[in-house]
């Protein structure tokens, strides 16, 4: 039995944040993850240019059942906070939109800094490392892995979601959190595409980009592109809006979201075709085919008022009512997990297993997209290590 001051699991985004404070502050750290490879989702992230924070970060774009459980940890520690450490480094930034900040160069420099900082602090690496066991002791816990057992005073948890099984993702996190008695906030793949019923399916449209829509969930909407694909819809606004979808509700997307179509029509050449006429503000190749529940497509002169209302309605709220999601395996995020009630939100401790801690995805916040997700993992992980 090996004693140390902390053992983290997980060697992502949050668990680095939170090894590199924790072993900077002088608390001996093992920092063990079963991957060989280093923060391989952060290497993927943002296209390979890892969206690392968003300068727009705000409690209201995290999912929650406890909406307030993030202030505490985003405010002790700020996307300002990550953005000066990204320029400590010499890496430089650009914001893409919407307030999402990419590296210039690729994500493995946000790696690279993450591990230098970790380095920085003399923690303990064991990457390759599986957990066999974890066991509560008086006055903290005892992590077994195949080669050898740790005894630490704290003990942190930080092994993500289920997004990307490929790359490593399992659920440790989510069983270990059960073995101590915690609640699970029911999970779901989110900012994920989504798919359509075989007979909504519109193979001849897979790859048309709807630009600068509003998709609607229930109270909740996007403004942003979203795609057709061969499976359903995906895009960002799709993305986002899927975080807040579950199984049989319907989306609304409102296709022309500025425009007074009767106006547009008023204005038109009558004796245009309305594929021609409606080319002026949505892709003509999805028009031939959306319009053909209408019966044959006609000048504009041909229709009633009737049918152009119609069309303005359906234009303006089109609803699709999606069959599912495309699962973990293309999923950025999962939605739920450990349920904040039973963690104090100034130092993600659970609140009666003194000592124990969780952070990053592996808890019940999710970020909207946009470099939302990074952020709480630094503002976890962060807090986490100023404690442990
Ligand atoms: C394709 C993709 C792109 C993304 N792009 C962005 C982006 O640009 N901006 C953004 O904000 N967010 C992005 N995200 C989300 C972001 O990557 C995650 O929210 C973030 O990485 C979560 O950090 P984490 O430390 O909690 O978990 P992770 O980063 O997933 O780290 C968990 C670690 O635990 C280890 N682990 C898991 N199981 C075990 C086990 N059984 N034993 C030992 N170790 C284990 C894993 O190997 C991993 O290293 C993206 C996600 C994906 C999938």
């Amino acid at each position: 039995m090996i004693k140390t001051d902390v053992v983290i699991i997980g060697a992502g985004a949050a668990g680095l944040m939170c090894a590199a404070t924790a072993g900077q502050r002088g608390r001996e750290v093992v920092l063990i993850d079963h991957s060989q490879k280093l923060a391989e989702k952060i290497r993927i992230s943002g296209g390979g240019r890892c969206n690392f924070t968003n300068i727009n970060v705000r409690p209201e774009c995290y999912i929650s059942n406890n909406p307030h459980f993030v202030k505490s940890a985003l405010k002790q520690y700020t996307q300002h906070d990550f953005i000066a450490l990204v320029e400590k480094y010499g890496l430089t930034y650009h914001e893409k939109t919407l307030g999402q900040l990419f590296c210039d160069q690729n994500s493995q420099g946000i790696i690279d800094l993450l591990k230098a900082e970790v380095d920085l602090g003399g923690v303990i690496w064991r990457m390759g490392t599986s957990i066999g066991q974890v066991e509560q002791i008086d006055g903290g816990f005892v992590v077994t892995t195949p080669t050898e057992v740790w005894q630490c005073e704290s003990l942190v948890i930080a092994c993500g979601g289920l997004s990307i099984p490929q790359i490593g993702a399992t659920p440790l996190g989510y069983e270990i959190a059960k073995q101590f008695g915690l609640s699970i906030v029911p999970l779901a793949a989110a900012l994920v595409p989504l798919t359509f019923q075989a007979e909504d399916l519109w193979a001849e449209l897979a790859g048309v980009a709807l630009e600068n829509v509003v998709v609607s969930c229930g109270e909740m909407s996007f403004r942003e592109d979203i795609l057709l694909t061969h499976k359903g819809v995906s895009g960002p606004a799709i993305l986002q809006i899927s975080s807040f979808w579950d199984a049989g509700k319907t989306l609304a997307i409102d296709l022309i979201p500025d425009l007074d179509l009767s106006d547009f029509f008023r204005l038109a050449n009558r004796d245009s075709l309305i594929s021609n006429v409606l080319a002026d503000v949505l892709p003509k190749r999805f028009l031939l085919v959306w319009l053909a529940k209408y019966g044959e497509i006609r000048p504009l002169k041909q229709y009633s008022t009737k049918e152009l209302l119609a069309i303005e309605a359906d234009l303006h709220t089109w609803q699709v009512k999606p069959s599912g999601t495309v699962g973990y395996k293309k999923a950025e995020v999962t939605r739920g997990g450990v349920d904040t009630d039973q963690l104090l939100s100034k130092t993600m401790m659970v609140r009666n297993v003194p000592g124990l801690y969780f952070i990053g995805e592996v808890v019940d916040v999710t970020g909207w997209l946009g470099g939302y997700n990074f952020q709480w993992a630094w503002s976890s992980g962060y807090v986490a290590g100023l404690n442990i």
